[in-house]
């Protein structure tokens, strides 16, 4: 939150919303590229809160998830991470991460990034209509899935090329399970923080 300035212009806030289990590449590279694109003062990573479980798993602790993504993205003075999702707790709703950063930053604006999966569920979310009076919506490609804006209200989103890395949270939790190195999936000071916690390993 700052300081309502009326001489100051709004800026433009990037807001990343995902359960980064763990954090990746594909995420940095796509918020990087709609940070450059669309002029973005600031990308704001918003971890999900702790879901029961996330298609039929379970999903790492909140405070972990929270910790790699602080370490994945402090070197880069425009990303930061909210912990708004985390604390409110339980399961996530985007229009609630949106509602709370509107009232932290009632004079900006926000510009929700999302994935082609993602993007294609949007429709489908409860309270759409107000969704789109707090965000404009970014929907980012990902390989294996079609970008596409029929069913899209028009002027609500739009739909960038990012380059593909074929990177995905469950692929990398897969990899550590079978002993396989992540090394350049995820960035150093995230393999590290999984190593330490023993995050992802098979149980023995
Ligand atoms: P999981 O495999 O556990 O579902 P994930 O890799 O999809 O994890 P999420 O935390 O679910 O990661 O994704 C957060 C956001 O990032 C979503 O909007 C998703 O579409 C987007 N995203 C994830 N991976 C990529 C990628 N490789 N390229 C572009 N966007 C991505
Ligand atoms: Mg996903």
């Amino acid at each position: 939150s700052r300081f309502y300035d009326p001489f100051m212009s709004p800026r433009r806030i990037g807001v990343m919303g995902g359960t980064f289990d763990p954090v990746h590449h594909g995420h940095l590279v796509a918020a990087s590229e709609v940070q450059s694109r669309f002029d973005l003062d600031e990308v704001i990573f918003v971890p999900t809160g702790q879901p029961w479980q996330k298609s039929g798993r379970q999903v790492t602790r909140a405070e972990d998830r929270y910790l790699m993504t602080v370490i994945a993205t402090a070197s880069n003075p425009v990303f930061s991470v909210s912990r708004v999702d985390i604390d409110r707790g339980g399961e996530t709703y985007t229009v609630d991460t949106l509602r709370d950063l509107k009232a932290e930053y009632p004079e900006d604006e926000l510009f929700f990034i999302t994935g082609a999966d993602a993007l294609e569920q949007i429709l489908t979310w409860h309270n759409a209509d107000e969704l789109f009076t707090l965000a404009h919506f970014i929907g980012v490609t990902r390989p294996g899935y079609k970008l596409n804006d029929h069913h899209l209200p028009s002027g609500k989103v739009s739909l960038v090329e990012v380059t593909a890395m074929a990177i995905s949270s469950t692929g990398c939790r897969e990899r550590v399970e079978h002993g396989e190195p992540i090394w350049y999936l995820v960035p150093d000071g995230v393999v590290r923080y999984i190593d330490k916690r023993g995050l992802y390993r098979k149980p023995a």
